[in-house]
């Protein structure tokens, strides 16, 4: 089964335990997902180790190259366990929060950040479990104990996750949990770590850092979530490899009605930076529990791929939900039909001559936009980096690009980028014997047939792996 999906945005789907089965995986790479994210907020080394080791069967058995995503679950703040898992609060009631774990009443609860005492003031907000539960400071000993008062109430259960929005919290970006999976991940074929909670550039440079001293070739995701994130936005971007619109989090962190904005706005910032951008986050909530998603669903899935975002993901809807596959497959159709209207050339990057790639980025201009005028059945690109991929893909052309090289992490790593197909190449012997293997390829594979056309880019000479600076008119023999 080599699928070669005619789509250009991308599906993420989470695993968990309604698809951590190699034959359920098999079946949501058949319904048209593209990579899976493992969430280290849940599960064992274990676990996720023996889904590393099925999707890298897929990938081999099948000739693909679908992507890995380990997500860290970073500095994710919650409560300890609740004294028979339920308290229920209503407007006015005080309660007490300690550091120290304990079982939880209205008298004390515990709260999993040390420096919570030092670092909220009175006055500021508390929303637990995703929102549904609003709190107000009314006093810290600023030691170790907060009162906090209910405003929206509401029953409260064991380990619900917390955020303080009004805070600027002192915890450090990685903890010692995410060094730890960072442990087990140095040893894993993965290509890319989403790093949740960035609240600044500084968050994302610490982790390149210990990539690379680590020679791991993993990509760093940054998931923005925080408004510390929005703050720095176009830093981040710069210096991460790929951006999550993590909307769980970020609806909760700053005003809910922002977040539409905010959506469109970092989509047309990555485009800019020619960054992949993924939106996530109750794609298609409903269907966790139903077989068919809600109007509002539907929308909100064609208007991120009208936005131009490069991948969708799914959450819970595959990691726990009844119908993974269901999922994929209702999400895949809606994405093909908002394809057929996608037009992003208003907002399509310019490249900038003090950078020092505008060589090979007005080159990757021009051969999309050839490839477009031509109405070119493919744009054929070799590559190493995978630079040549982002670049190209991000002008949004529509022309579908295929994308060859020697590095297999590069192949399965490009599997998150729109537009983007990949292919096993090898040989590098001249340009002009490349150019015939790669089309002949295609052909084989029923991309191109004889009298197609089609546009080269790639580097001369070959063997030393510049930036693209080599574009060529291929008509299919
Ligand atoms: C989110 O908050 O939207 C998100 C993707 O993060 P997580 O699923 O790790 O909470």
């Amino acid at each position: 089964m080599e699928i070669l999906s005619h789509q250009r945005s991308k599906i993420i789907a989470t695993v968990g335990p309604a698809c951590s089965k190699k034959e359920k995986l098999e079946e949501l790479v058949r319904a048209g997902v593209d990579a899976f994210r493992l969430n280290f907020s849940h599960g064992n080394h274990a676990d996720h180790q023996q889904v590393i080791e099925s999707i890298r069967q897929i990938n081999s058995e099948q000739n693909l190259h679908i992507g890995i995503i380990a997500d860290l679950q970073g500095p994710k703040l919650r409560i300890g366990s609740i004294k028979n898992n339920k308290l229920e609060l209503n407007p006015g009631d005080v309660l007490t929060f300690v550091n120290k774990e304990c079982i939880g009443t209205i008298k004390q609860i515990y709260m999993n950040y040390a420096q919570f005492a030092q670092d909220v003031q009175t006055g500021d907000r508390i929303l637990i479990d995703d929102g549904k539960l609003i709190f107000e400071v009314v006093e810290t000993n600023k030691i170790d104990t907060v009162k906090l008062k209910t405003i929206y109430g509401g029953i409260l259960s064991s380990n619900k996750g917390v955020n303080l929005p009004d805070t600027n919290i002192s915890l450090p970006s990685l903890t010692d949990k995410d060094l730890k999976d960072l442990e087990f991940l140095f040893q894993q074929p993965i290509q890319w770590i989403a790093l949740s909670f960035v609240r600044s550039p500084d968050d994302v440079a610490d982790l390149i850092k210990i990539l690379r001293q680590n020679g791991h070739p993993a990509r760093v995701m940054a998931k923005i979530e925080k408004p510390e994130a929005l703050a720095h936005i176009d830093q981040i971007i710069h210096l991460a490899d790929a951006i999550m619109i993590a909307r769980g989090d970020l609806a909760v962190e700053v005003p809910m009605e922002r977040l539409p904005i905010i959506q469109k706005d970092i989509i047309r910032r990555c485009l800019q930076a020619s960054k992949p951008v993924v939106v996530a986050t109750q794609m298609m909530e409903s269907m966790i529990d139903n077989p068919s998603p809600t109007r509002a669903e539907i929308t909100d899935v064609a208007n991120a791929v009208l936005d131009g975002t490069d991948c969708l993901m799914l959450s819970a809807e595959t990691s726990v939900g009844k119908h993974p596959a269901k999922v994929v497959q209702a999400m895949t159709s809606i994405i093909d039909e908002a394809e057929l209207v996608f037009d992003l050339s208003p907002t399509r990057a310019v490249p900038e001559p003090n950078s020092k790639t505008f060589l090979s980025d007005v080159l990757c201009l021009n051969t999309a936009k050839t490839a477009s005028e031509l109405k070119c059945k493919a744009i054929i690109g070799m590559t190493s980096s995978g630079y040549t991929a982002f670049k190209v893909s991000s002008f949004r052309f529509k022309t579908p690009i295929h994308i060859f090289s020697d590095l297999t992490d590069t192949l399965s790593m490009l599997s998150i980028v729109w537009g983007v197909r990949c292919h096993y190449y090898d040989k590098f012997v001249s340009t002009d014997e490349t150019i015939e293997d790669v089309v002949r390829i295609l052909k084989q594979k029923q991309i191109l047939k004889p009298g197609d056309l089609a546009v080269n880019i790639g580097s001369m000479p070959l063997y030393k792996r510049y930036r693209a600076n080599m574009m060529k008119i291929t008509v299919v023999e």
